[in-house]
This record gives structure tokens, C-alpha cells and sequence, in this order.
């Protein structure tokens, strides 16, 4: 396997949250076996004892790969347990080209039931602050213009937060999402995208208003609407719409 290759695929363990891999002292003709396997394999052998990481690694995404083509692997997905009560899966809504990409943490009831993330009252804030904020800074943008999506595309039962295996199944579709739009920046919107963009495990109030990097492209973290829509959290509400202008200025000027 060739630097490059090997290269993308640590980042892409290291993005799943594998965060070591071990490689295998090599018994002799192990280095000539080595040199005629796959890079799947190759990587495996790599990656072994099978006790350090999952049984199953999972497949490099094909590069440029479209949205289309990463929803019809999706499919009828019984990946995880939160197949069990969806009505939906959540893939993602928007510009393919977008510049600006902003991730959720999973579907809410409404989402669950239109198949389209951010469509509740959530959803309805978040509208109002993406074309609000653009506004008001002179840049023409509507929802339309950017792309958004979850971490997770089912909804969790009673709308718990997403638990690390499920993460960590659906991550890799989140990561394949944002390969191909490969936006010139990524919102995390609340604590569970911003674990699972930046692998930073403090707490929203720490990371908001500061840039982060999801491979090559920035990520700023910001409250989720959800947490804005409450009605004590107004002084958030006045930090979420600073944050945002900083990206918008960051993206669109
Ligand atoms: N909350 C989320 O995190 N995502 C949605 O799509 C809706 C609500």
C-alpha cells in the first residue's frame, strides 16, 4: 500500500474514533503476503489484534462518491438499533455544492416523520438564523444555499442522545457526506456533532465561537437551536448569531 493510502485510511480510522491501531509483529514471508494483499486487507493486518479494534473494519469510502451514490448504500439501514422505531431516515437536505454544511445531532419526531432534517421548531430557528444573520451582515443566503444534516439519520427513541456505537455506525456516512460536498466550513451544532467532528470531549459552552478541523476544513462550534429555543437562554441565543456571522463572513466574503 502507498503512503497516500495508508495515510487516508488511519484518518479515516482516526475519524471513527479509533484512535490505536497495532501492527502485528511480522512472521517471515508475513512482509511478502503483506506486499500481494489488497489495501483492505493490508490495513486489517494492520490494525490487529482484532481485540484493539472492531472485528469489521469498515471500507474506505470511494473517492468522489456523490450524495446519491452514499444514500443507496445507506438503504434500508439495520445497521444499529435505531432502525427499530424509525418512520425515516434522515439523509440530509440541500446544496451538494454547498460551501457552508451544518450537522445536527440526529431527528426529532418531526424529522422522523417528513424524512428531512431541521423541519421542527428547531429546525424553524435555525432557518430563521442562517437567512437572518445573513441578512443583517449583507450576504445573500437562504437555506437553500447550505446543506444539513445529523450524525446520526434515525431518530433515537424519545429523542436520547445518540450513544458512541451508534455514532460511531452512522459517523462513518456523516464523514462520507462531507467528503464529497467538501464544504469550506462545517457548523457543529451542539455538543454530540461537535464530539463527533472534532473528538474534543468538552462541553459546548468551552468550544463554541472557536475553529476546530474535521480533516482539512474548519468547523466552528455553536449551541444547538434546540438549547436556544429556551426561553432563558437569551445571552446563548446573542453568542449562537455572533458565531455564525464569523462563519458566514469566514465563507461567503
Ligand atoms: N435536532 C437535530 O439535531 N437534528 C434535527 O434534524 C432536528 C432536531
Amino acid at each position: 500500500m502507498d503512503t497516500e493510502r495508508l495515510r487516508q485510511y488511519l484518518e479515516y480510522y482516526r475519524d471513527l474514533g479509533i484512535q490505536t491501531l497495532y501492527r502485528q509483529p511480522s512472521a517471515p514471508g508475513v512482509a511478502a503476503a503483506a506486499s500481494e494483499a489488497g489495501p483492505a486487507e493490508q490495513a486489517e493486518r494492520l490494525a490487529a489484534p482484532a481485540a484493539a479494534v472492531p472485528a469489521e473494519l469498515p471500507p474506505l469510502a470511494p473517492p468522489g462518491e456523490t450524495l446519491a451514490q452514499i444514500r443507496e448504500d445507506i438503504g434500508d439501514c439495520h445497521r444499529c438499533r435505531l432502525c427499530e422505531a424509525r418512520t425515516n431516515i434522515v439523509f440530509g437536505v440541500g446544496n451538494e455544492q454547498a460551501q457552508l454544511v451544518f450537522v445536527g445531532e440526529g431527528p426529532g419526531q418531526d424529522e422522523d416523520e417528513k424524512g428531512i432534517p431541521f423541519v421542527g421548531r428547531a429546525g424553524q430557528l435555525l432557518t430563521q438564523m442562517i437567512e437572518g444573520t445573513a441578512r443583517k451582515e449583507g450576504i445573500d443566503l437562504k437555506r437553500a444555499d447550505v446543506y444539513i444534516c445529523n450524525v446520526v439519520k434515525c431518530r433515537p427513541p424519545g429523542n436520547r442522545t445518540p450513544e458512541a456505537d451508534e455514532m460511531e455506525i452512522c459517523g462513518q456516512f456523516l464523514y462520507r457526506q462531507l467528503n464529497a460536498i467538501h464544504p469550506k466550513a462545517i457548523v457543529a451544532l451542539g455538543g454530540t456533532a461537535a464530539r463527533a467532528l472534532t473528538g474534543h470531549k468538552e462541553g459546548v459552552t468551552k468550544m463554541r465561537g472557536k475553529w476546530f478541523q474535521w480533516r482539512d476544513i474548519p468547523v466552528m462550534v455553536t449551541y444547538h437551536p434546540s438549547y436556544l429555543l429556551r426561553a432563558y437562554n437569551q445571552a446563548a441565543k446573542r453568542e449562537a448569531w455572533e458565531d455564525l456571522k464569523k462563519v458566514l463572513h469566514a465563507v461567503y466574503d
